[in-house]
């Protein structure tokens, strides 16, 4: 089915369905389509309100895919065990800073810092700011036993 916005002359609005637009010119052409209000069957099909006036940019959907992309979570069919070894590995190549995480790879990121592997806490929108910073983190699904331990 499809759907048109028609008018008839006395400038009354309804849509009407068709099975094609092939089947809506044919109705149209016949004259079978009458204005549901005052019969008139001099209807034509009228432009969706959103099509008329502003161009339609082009410009801003690629933008608008690649943000979704990178916002997508990244995941890997490793099994628990060897993430479980991952992390373990990572819990033991990083320094735990903890809430001061956040400053801490910012600091690491502009230099102010000697260059270190770090790993703590940050909210989803200290996480966002660091990346629009263009400093890179992940995500850590850090098992309950190793939270709080530094080695
Ligand atoms: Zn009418």
């Amino acid at each position: 089915m499809i759907v048109f916005n028609l008018g008839c002359e006395n400038s009354h609005r309804f849509e009407g369905w068709f099975a094609s637009s092939e089947d809506f010119e044919r109705q149209i052409g016949s004259k079978l389509v009458t204005c549901p209000l005052c019969g008139n069957a001099n209807v034509t099909r009228l432009l969706h309100a959103a099509h008329i006036g502003k161009p339609v940019s082009k410009e801003r959907r690629p933008a608008r895919a690649e943000s979704a992309a990178a916002t997508a979570q990244q995941y890997a069919n490793v099994g628990s065990e060897v993430l479980a070894r991952l992390v373990e590995h990572i819990v033991e190549n990083t320094e735990d800073v903890g809430a001061a995480f956040p400053e801490e790879a910012r600091k690491i990121h502009y230099q102010e810092t000697p260059d270190r592997r770090i790993r703590g806490t940050a909210s989803r929108d200290e996480i966002d700011a660091l990346k629009e910073e263009g400093v890179e983190v992940v995500a850590l699904p850090i098992p309950a036993h190793r939270l709080g331990k530094t080695h």
